[in-house]
C-alpha cells in the first residue's frame, strides 16, 4: 500500500493577478480556505511519512482544486466580479487559475499512475494507493449547526473504501471515545471532487478517503 496525502484547501493566499478581486475580510473566513486543515496535514506528513503529498498554494476563491475544472463552482463569483470591472485582468486570472489547477492535478495523477505499476510483471500482489484528503468544515452553515466532530467521506459502492473508512473511524474512537465521527457527512464522498476523478481514472486499486474536521477545534 502506498499512502498519498493531499490538502486542496490549505491556503487563503491569492496570486497578484487576483488580489484586488477578493475583499480582505473574506480571505480570513472559511469561504477562502479550510481553516486548520493545513496544520493537521503537515503534522500527518511528519507522522505518517506518505510516499507523496501536495497542498494547494492558493485560495479556493481563485480556483477550487477539489472541483472538476468544467464544474461551474470551480471558479468563485469573484471571477465574474473582476470581469465586470476589468475584462482583460479577469481573462488573465482565469487562464492562470486553469493552468495552476492542471499542474496540481497532473502531479497527483502522475504519482498515482506510477505507484500503481507493479515493480515486476510477475508481481503476486498489485499495489494500491490510499489517498487521504485533509479538509475542514465550518461548525455552522446558513444557521444550521453541523452535528459531527469528524466526517469521513468515501464512496459506499467501493468495498475497499468502506473498509478503510471503518478502520479510520475505529482508530479515532479508540483514541478519542467521545469524538463524534460520521460517515459521508457533512458532504457525500461520491460528489464531484478530486477523489471522484481519481476513482474513475484508476479503478479499484485507488482508495480515496476525505477527512473532514470540524473547525471548532481550531477556534480560540
Ligand atoms: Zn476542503
Amino acid at each position: 500500500m502506498k499512502l498519498m496525502l493531499t490538502c486542496e484547501h490549505a491556503s487563503n493566499r491569492l496570486p497578484a493577478s487576483f488580489k484586488k478581486a477578493v475583499p480582505a475580510e473574506i480571505l480570513k473566513t472559511h469561504r477562502a480556505y479550510d481553516i486548520g486543515a493545513c496544520a493537521v496535514f503537515r503534522k500527518l506528513i511528519r507522522f505518517a511519512k506518505p510516499e507523496f503529498h501536495c497542498e494547494g498554494k492558493f485560495s479556493r476563491l481563485f480556483v477550487d482544486l477539489n472541483r472538476t475544472i468544467t464544474n461551474k463552482s470551480a471558479f468563485s463569483e469573484y471571477h465574474e466580479a473582476l470581469d465586470v470591472c476589468d475584462k482583460a485582468a479577469a481573462e488573465k486570472a482565469k487562464a492562470q487559475a486553469t493552468a495552476y489547477w492542471m499542474e496540481y492535478r497532473d502531479a497527483i495523477e502522475k504519482f498515482v499512475e506510477s505507484a500503481l505499476k507493479p515493480k515486476t510483471r510477475v508481481a503476486k500482489s498489485k499495489p494500491t494507493v490510499v489517498h487521504l484528503g485533509i479538509h475542514s468544515f465550518t461548525p455552522e452553515l446558513n444557521g444550521k449547526v453541523r452535528n459531527a466532530d469528524i466526517g469521513i467521506l468515501y464512496d459506499p459502492a467501493r468495498p475497499q473504501e468502506c473498509a478503510y473508512a471503518q478502520l479510520i473511524k475505529d482508530e479515532i474512537k479508540r483514541l478519542y471515545p467521545t469524538m463524534k465521527v460520521r460517515f459521508n457527512y457533512p458532504y457525500k464522498g461520491s460528489s464531484d471532487g478530486l477523489t471522484t476523478t481519481l476513482r474513475k481514472k484508476f479503478g479499484q486499486r485507488y482508495v480515496g478517503i476525505e477527512i473532514e474536521i470540524n473547525q471548532k477545534f481550531f477556534q480560540r
